[in-house]
């Protein structure tokens, strides 16, 4: 979902609230970086954020964008998504919710609000296991892949 400018700041002040507490220093990386992940709605690689930042900050390097993204991670500020086969996304999404992905250009959406929200395990097997987090994965081809008629074409195929 796209984050609008309020929210922005609202993220950044939760953010800066949150380094005070834990003693983090909020350095101009990490700042760029959460800032970069919560404008996009792609769920970005590492990489990608690699590739964003770095253009504002010249000198950057790879390693320090994976430090900082596990960082925020152990902080709670993002989520971390990874999915059977690919690369781990970063979510700036914290709250419970469910993923669209393409398996032609790899992008992944956020699920909208609606009776997917609500998933049950079946009352035998949840008694007895504490269910502390849970996501539904959609995998298919995105509007833009099937128009283009580009079906799994960015899949490797053995
Ligand atoms: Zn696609
Ligand atoms: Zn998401």
């Amino acid at each position: 979902m796209k984050i609008s400018a309020q929210n922005l700041s609202e993220k950044m002040g939760h953010f800066e609230k949150l380094c005070r507490e834990q003693g983090v220093p909020l350095t101009v990386q990490r700042r760029a970086i959460l800032e970069s992940l919560a404008l996009r709605e792609d769920h970005p690689t590492a990489d990608q954020v690699f590739e964003d930042v770095a253009r504002r900050i010249p000198g950057l390097s790879r390693t320090t964008v994976y430090r900082v993204l596990e960082t925020l991670v152990d902080m709670g500020v993002i989520h971390k998504a990874s999915h059977l086969g690919s690369a781990a996304r970063y979510d700036p999404n914290t709250e419970r919710h469910h993923h669209l992905t393409c398996l032609s250009c790899h992008k992944v959406i956020d699920v909208e609000e609606g009776p997917v929200q609500r998933v049950q395990l079946p009352k035998a097997q949840a008694r007895g296991f504490e269910i502390l987090d849970y996501s539904v994965h959609f995998k298919g081809y995105c509007p833009d892949c099937l128009r283009k008629g580009r079906r799994a074409s960015g899949t490797a195929r053995a």
